[in-house]
């Protein structure tokens, strides 16, 4: 029977990213993947000249160790920043018309988005009180620090738009860590930003959106193709035994069974795949997966001719409240956020539906989708023309939507894996939806690995990167932790 000192089961950006850093520091490491390429959510596809994405779309940064990771894949001179013109504006659907929304404080005091009230009510925020309950919703917090209208205009689009979740059950300490780390820390975010700010001018690790050239695609490619990681697409996980001193795992193939022995095994399906593998484990964790909720996204990317669009589009796009929007929460445009989207004189425009506001998108067959897209973009942005290229992909279990006592519910699952030495369970569900979160998840995963016990193959590699210096970079087990915020 084959050995490897790390399997991990998914090959989506989460186990990539987990696999990259174990194999870089020099573990053998194998990845089964379901399908039949590796990248899971993520995929980038050329359509008649057009560049879309299935899912996520840029890489939005501030962790060093995600750039140590494009910079260690050979990615860096494939980064592609996001262009100008679409730093200019971020709009906001608002009674029928689409507003700029102010990016700093003083346009927002000046803009005619926000009633003198709830302007009043955003600048009392340093003046109430702390303090809300334990797992309070994204609403719930949002409304008692800053005021309804913050809640209604920026929050709430943001956590549909992006989240694909509801604020009102969404938990605030799971999707807003930050924010809600800042009241318990300061008593108040505006003190809290204040702090931080004099703060980061020595600590500062400046935050970067970017995509690559061909797209997130081109990001899995590097990561699966990476020298020691053995990539195999077409096999899924159906067993997991836990024997002597490691695992057995046990997948179906192309080629019929195969099983595969290892140290440690990363699961990073989504929740309900993990729940089937962990099932003879441990029942009270199948419970805890069990229990993560998904939504479903539709994602429709409509091509056109740059003249056939009256809006000058000079933004990243926009979102959709759910006063204004029954289904679509959010529109990007794509071609103005980075080059190569679309054929010249061309415009690539994508639309995000469904979630957990309008579940029943999920039904509706593409004709339909598209209808309720240009019916609703059309007075918005004054199409005055039909797209050349329409694409519509679809995600049944888009996102985990971070509902209900979330924080308690990973509190417990952390718990439980105490129990289960050598397994780990590191996806979207953990830590974080975005691809940051996501790689530097899996740096985590890989530094605990790599400090659980004493591991030959990572010694040997030191031995020789010591002897032969200024190769490649090593991060020795215990030292990776250093790098994160
Ligand atoms: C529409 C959309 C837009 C997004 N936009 C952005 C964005 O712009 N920026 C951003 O940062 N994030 C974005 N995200 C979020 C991000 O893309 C996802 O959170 C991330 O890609 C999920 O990665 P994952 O590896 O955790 O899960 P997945 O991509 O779901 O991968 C899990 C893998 O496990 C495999 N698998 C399941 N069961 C088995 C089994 N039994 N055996 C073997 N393999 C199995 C699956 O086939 C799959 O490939 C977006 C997400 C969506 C849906």
């Amino acid at each position: 029977m084959d050995k490897v000192d790390v399997l991990v089961i998914g090959g989506g950006i989460s186990g990539l990213a987990s696999a990259w850093w174990l194999a870089r520091s020099g573990l053998s490491v194998e990845v089964w993947e379901a399908g039949e390429r590796p990248g899971g959510k993520i995929m980038s596809t050329r359509q008649d000249g057009y560049l879309t994405e299935r899912a996520a779309s840029m890489v939005l940064n501030f962790r060093p160790e995600v750039a140590a990771l494009v910079r260690g894949a050979g990615l860096e001179s494939a980064k592609t920043a996001r262009l100008p013109a679409a730093e200019a504006h971020r709009y906001l659907l608002h009674r029928g018309h689409l507003k700029a929304l102010p990016m700093r404080l003083g346009a927002m005091v000046a803009s005619p988005l926000w009633s003198l009230r709830g302007k009043l009510r955003l600048l009392a925020e340093p003046f109430v009180f702390s303090g809300g309950r334990a797992d309070e919703s994204v609403s719930e917090f949002i409304t008692r620090r800053l005021g309804r209208e913050v809640l209604e205009k920026a929050m709430e689009p943001f956590i549909a738009g992006v989240l694909a979740a509801d604020a009102d059950q969404a938990s605030a300490a799971a999707v807003l860590p930050r924010l809600v780390a800042l009241e318990r820390r300061y008593g108040s975010i505006a003190a809290g930003v204040l702090v931080n700010r004099v703060l980061r001018r020595r600590t500062a690790s400046t935050t970067e959106s970017f995509s690559f050239g061909g797209g997130m695609g081109t990001l899995v490619e590097a990561l699966a193709n990476t020298p020691g990681i053995r990539m195999r697409t077409g096999h899924i996980a159906a067993e997991l035994v836990r024997g002597r001193g490691g695992w057995q795992a046990t997948a179906a193939t192309p080629q019929g069974q195969r099983t595969l022995s290892a140290c440690h095994v990363i699961v990073a399906t989504p929740a309900p795949a993990a729940a089937v593998l962990v099932n003879s484990l441990d029942s009270e964790l199948v419970e805890l997966l069990r229990g993560i909720g998904y939504a479903g996204v539709t994602v429709v990317h409509a091509g056109m001719a740059r003249d056939a669009v009256g809006h000058p589009l000079d933004g990243s796009g926009f979102l959709a409240p759910k006063g204004e929007s029954a289904t679509l929460t959010g529109n990007l445009w794509m071609s103005t956020l980075f080059p190569d989207r679309a054929p010249p004189g061309k415009v690539l425009l994508t639309s995000y539906l469904g979630g957990a506001r309008a579940p029943q998108v999920a039904d509706w067959d593409d004709g339909r989708v598209v209808d309720e897209v240009l019916g609703t973009l059309r007075p918005l942005m004054d199409l005055t023309g039909d797209p050349e290229m329409v694409r519509v992909d679809r995600h049944r279990q888009a996102l985990p939507v971070y509902h209900g006592a979330y924080q308690a519910r990973m509190q417990a699952i952390t718990a439980r894996l105490q129990h289960i030495p050598g397994l780990h369970l590191e996806a979207n569900y953990r830590g974080g939806v975005s691809v940051r979160d996501r790689l530097a998840c899996g740096h985590a995963v890989a530094n605990r690995i790599l400090g659980a016990q004493r591991w030959p193959s990572v010694e040997r590699q030191r031995r020789e990167e010591t002897e032969k210096p200024g190769e490649k970079a090593v991060y020795p087990p215990g030292s990776m932790g250093a790098a994160i915020e």
